[in-house]
């Protein structure tokens, strides 16, 4: 990517009035060491705090550097994150927290992995300043993820992370109502990558999630990510059956060897045919969750892929109508 690739710096706002002044300060002392073309998108996620006020004002005072997009109620971290992309205009996106945990002083080091041909860099969190339960939580997720997808990357939690432009385009045309940013960026990104960057205690305000919205969270990045819930349903409830078929078996068996007497008079075989059945009911409910896993991947319309470049014309394509954004050649 060429020295002149601009940066725009998207920033999510709940409720943060106390933390603008010094984010908006070093986030600008920051983009401005940058020596390329930048701008700052700050999305205010419904506060009532005054945040908005503060946001409209800092764009007013910073115009061509600073844009303000106030939306009318919270939506969320990541879809206020999905509507500032919508408005930047940069080759390289930036996402931070507003509450100072990640240091914006982190941000020219993520443009400058770009740089070096990344679609994707995220950041994993030295020294973690969060309650244990969220790291241990946090731990936990991290491996499921890295499982489930093969992308070994450490800290999917950290919003301190870079985006080439066509990741961008590409997460924009998902039309999901419930993502999770990193894990949806890995689908569309050819080479990713980490950076240690350092983490802050929450500078003022208190932390956005609570508990039962954290869960939300973590059940919008599970099936965002994977349908494998739903197979284990047809799973378990064919290994219940199997079992049972086995229990029933061994049952008939120690009936001859002992005597009526010893089964119970039948309840045991009652309970093998009832965990039959307890099975099978389990294999049709995974069954239909796979119909409609894939329901759900066709309401999300995510890009099925992305063209990297087109090379040679043929049939006198020279006349023919532009590509599509996704197919835009890119040059690194
Ligand atoms: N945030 C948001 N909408 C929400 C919740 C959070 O825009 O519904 C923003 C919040 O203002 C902050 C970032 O998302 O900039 C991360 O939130 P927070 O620091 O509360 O999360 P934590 O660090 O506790 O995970
Ligand atoms: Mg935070």
């Amino acid at each position: 990517m060429s020295e002149r690739s601009s940066v725009s710096v998207v920033i999510p706002v709940y409720n943060e009035r106390d933390n603008i002044s010094e984010l908006l300060e070093r986030t600008v002392r920051e983009c401005r060491g940058l020596g390329r073309r930048w701008e700052l998108i700050l999305v205010d996620d419904g506060s009532r705090d005054g945040s908005s006020e503060l946001l409209a004002e800092a764009a007013r005072a910073h115009g061509g550097e600073i844009k303000a997009l106030l939306l009318n109620r919270n939506y969320g971290q990541h879809n206020a994150i999905l509507c500032g992309f919508g408005a930047a205009q940069g080759d390289i996106l930036i996402t931070l927290d507003a509450d100072l945990q990640n240091p914006p002083e982190e941000i020219g080091a993520l443009v400058a992995k770009i740089d070096e041909g990344f679609d994707v860099v995220g950041s994993v969190r030295q020294d973690r300043q969060d309650a244990l339960f969220r790291k241990v939580f946090s731990g936990l997720i991290n491996m499921m993820v890295r499982k489930s997808t093969g992308v070994r990357l450490q800290d999917y939690g950290c919003m301190l992370r870079a985006y080439r432009r066509r990741v961008v385009d590409a997460m924009l045309s998902c039309r999901e109502r419930h993502t999770f940013i990193p894990v949806l960026a890995n689908l569309f990104a050819k080479r990713v990558t980490e950076i240690p960057v350092g983490h802050a205690e929450r500078a003022r305000g208190t932390s956005k999630y609570s508990f039962l919205t954290l869960i939300n969270l973590q059940f919008d990045l599970l099936t965002c990510m994977t349908t494998a819930p739903l197979r284990m349903l047809s799973m378990l409830g064919a290994t219940v059956s199997a079992l049972s078929i086995g229990f029933g078996a061994l049952l008939l068996v120690l009936r001859y060897a002992y005597g009526a007497a010893w089964a119970a008079d039948g309840v045991f075989t009652l309970f093998a045919i009832a965990f039959f059945f307890i099975g099978a009911q389990f294999v049709a409910l995974g069954l239909m969750g796979e119909y409609i896993g894939r329901i759900h991947a066709d309401v999300r319309e995510r890009p099925r892929y992305i063209v990297d470049r087109i090379v040679g014309e043929t049939l006198g394509e020279c006349a023919a109508s532009t590509p599509s954004p996704l197919s835009r050649e890119q040059h690194s």
